[in-house]
């Protein structure tokens, strides 16, 4: 039977709300050699920044909970007031590349140029440098660990090694799970070959995970698209799952940064937890 994880203020189980604040910028970053003429999916994208923000932010003062947003430098530059209201509202502003490249794409000076360059405008935004990072894709290099580690950030989450913090080299890491990434739900741009998910579909995934994790003692962290789940009767669903979580009374619900402090306070030093070495992380050889 493994050890039970020390969660903040003695909670059973632990709920991060996070947003991938993406718009445009992954498919500006994978189609940069080959734009296309089509604008279908860019303002499919952009009623993130435009609309699907606001929707999310509304479910987020309703409910009363703090959220992290994970922003590209680029979405912050083009739609600046809108991440600048992200912040007013009292919600975390983390790195996710300056246009959504992930790091193994970059060689290690380009990774840090563009999240120096990120970092410096978030900064600007929020009056703090930003501690956390998320990878595009949740695509991770082995070097990236050490690329952050060296810029002042203090925790990554962007892997699934395990379902509770853990250390990676210097890092804490809060690990995501493509299970509850709305992306795989709702993703459709279409050309996909099925249909997305309704709402209800995802609601009812979710709160059996929340159901599991209150069980096993562990973390829910879930990745959400502003364009995706900012839609209206997503951000409902959404909302009465944050309540469903909220009544259970024993979930810790918070932003992943302070989950990331508490874990290099108390939580790693708990049984059980995961100390992974950087140079451990990358393909046998
Ligand atoms: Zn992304």
């Amino acid at each position: 039977m493994s050890q039970r994880y020390p969660w903040p203020d003695s909670r059973r189980a632990a709920l991060c709300v996070t947003f991938d604040f993406d718009g445009e910028s992954p498919l500006l970053w994978r189609r940069r050699d080959d734009p296309p003429d089509d604008v279908a999916e860019l303002e499919q994208r952009r009623y993130g920044p435009r609309r699907g923000i606001h929707h999310v932010l509304d479910v987020l003062e309703r409910t009363g909970i703090r959220a992290t947003f994970f922003v590209p430098g680029w979405i912050a530059h083009t739609y600046r007031s809108a991440v600048e209201e992200v912040h007013a509202a009292g919600h975390e502003l983390a790195l996710h590349g300056w246009c959504h490249e992930p790091p193994a794409a970059l060689g290690e000076m380009e990774l840090r140029d563009t999240l120096t360059r990120a970092a410096d405008l978030l900064a600007e935004i929020s009056g703090k440098r930003p501690v956390g990072y998320r990878s595009p894709s949740f695509k991770m290099s082995p070097e990236g660990f050490g690329v952050l580690s060296d810029l002042g950030v203090r925790y990554d989450s962007s892997v699934m090694g395990d379902d509770r913090p853990y250390l990676i080299g210097d890092l804490v890491e809060v690990p995501v799970d493509w299970a509850t990434d709305d992306a795989i739900y709702y993703r459709y741009t279409g050309g996909e070959s099925r249909p997305p998910y309704g709402a209800n579909a995802l609601y009812e995934a979710w709160h059996s995970e929340i159901e599991g994790a209150r069980e096993a003692g562990s973390l829910v962290n879930l990745t959400m698209h502003p364009w995706q789940s900012g839609r209206p009767a997503r951000a409902l669903r959404l909302r009465r799952l944050v309540e469903a979580a909220q009544e259970y009374g024993d979930v810790w619900i918070g932003a992943v940064g302070d989950l990331a402090e508490h874990h290099r306070e108390t939580g790693r030093h708990a049984g059980g937890s995961l100390d992974v070495p950087t140079d451990t992380l990358g393909w046998p050889r």
